[in-house]
C-alpha cells in the first residue's frame, strides 16, 4: 500500500494487488488484495479485503457504482441514495463525513485525490471521465478551492494506445502534447498530462500535481491493470479520508 504525503487533517492511501487476505482467484500468488464486490473473485476474500482496509482509516468506507461519468457528491449524500446510483468521486469534509472515508475502484484508469483548504475529492478518471469533465466536477465539488492533487498508480502513456478518434478527442480538448505516437492504431494518449491540464485549469499549479508515474499496465506483479488482464482483472483502490485536528 502506498501512502500520500498530504496536509492535515487529509489522509489518503492506494493499495496494490499483493495482500495479506490468502484465498481469492483473482491475482494468483501469494495473495491478492482485489477490492471489487462486483467480481466473480471469492466474494468472502474480497469482504475481508475491504473490511481489512476500512479498519486502517477506522471509518466507514463508502464505494460508490463507478461508471466511467462526472457525477461527484458527498459521501454522506451518497449513502442517502438508492444503491447502485452511478458516481464517479465522492467529496469528505471533516465536518459532515467524518466518519467516512472514500473508496474508489481502480485497474488502469486515475485515481486523482483532491485537496482543498477544507475537504478533499476522491475521483475516478478514465479516459471517458477525463473527456467528459470528471476533473473539473470533482473541483467544482469541493467547498474549498483545489490546492494539492496527487494522480495515483494508472495506466501510462507508455501502455494506453487508443483508435484515432480518441486520440483526436484528447488532441482537441487538451492539446497535441497528449498524444504521443503516429496513426494506424499506435496512437497513445497520456491521460497523465490531460489530468495535469484539467488540474492545471481548477487553477492547481503543475507542481501541485504529484504523480509518481506508477503504471498499471507496466508493473502487473503490483497493481491489477484491466488492459492486460481484461474482465478478470482485479481492482485496487484509493480510499480517502480525513483526521481530527
Ligand atoms: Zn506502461
Amino acid at each position: 500500500m502506498l501512502e500520500a504525503r498530504l496536509p492535515e487533517p487529509f489522509r489518503a492511501v492506494f493499495t496494490t494487488r499483493v495482500g495479506t487476505h490468502v484465498g481469492g482467484r483473482y491475482g494468483g500468488t501469494p495473495s491478492t488484495l482485489n477490492l471489487d464486490p462486483r467480481s466473480e473473485d471469492d466474494s468472502h476474500t474480497v469482504a475481508e479485503n475491504r473490511a481489512w482496509l476500512a479498519d486502517i482509516a477506522g471509518r466507514r468506507a463508502v464505494s460508490p457504482a463507478q461508471a466511467h461519468g462526472v457525477r461527484v457528491v458527498g459521501a454522506s449524500e451518497y449513502l442517502e441514495e438508492p444503491e447502485g446510483t452511478p458516481c464517479d468521486g465522492l467529496t469528505i469534509h471533516p465536518d459532515i463525513d467524518g466518519e467516512l472515508a472514500a473508496l474508489l475502484l481502480f485497474a488502469d484508469c486515475l485515481p486523482i485525490v483532491l485537496c482543498s483548504e477544507v475537504d478533499l475529492a476522491v475521483l475516478h478518471a478514465g479516459w471517458r471521465g477525463l473527456l467528459a469533465g470528471v476533473v473539473q466536477q470533482g473541483g467544482r465539488s469541493l467547498m474549498g478551492g483545489p490546492g494539492t492533487a496527487i494522480i495515483g498508480p494508472s495506466i501510462g502513456p507508455c501502455c494506453f494506445t487508443v483508435e484515432g478518434e480518441v486520440a483526436d478527442a484528447f488532441a482537441a480538448r487538451f492539446g497535441r502534447r497528449v498524444v504521443v505516437g503516429g496513426g494506424d492504431g499506435s496512437s497513445r494518449v497520456d491521460l497523465w498530462e490531460a489530468a495535469t491540464v484539467a488540474l492545471e485549469e481548477l487553477g492547481i499549479p503543475r507542481g501541485q500535481v504529484v504523480n509518481p508515474r506508477l503504471c498499471t499496465a507496466c508493473n502487473t506483479d503490483v497493481f491489477f491493470s484491466y488492459r492486460r488482464e481484461g474482465p478478470r482483472a482485479g481492482r485496487q483502490g484509493c480510499m480517502g479520508w480525513t483526521v481530527s485536528r
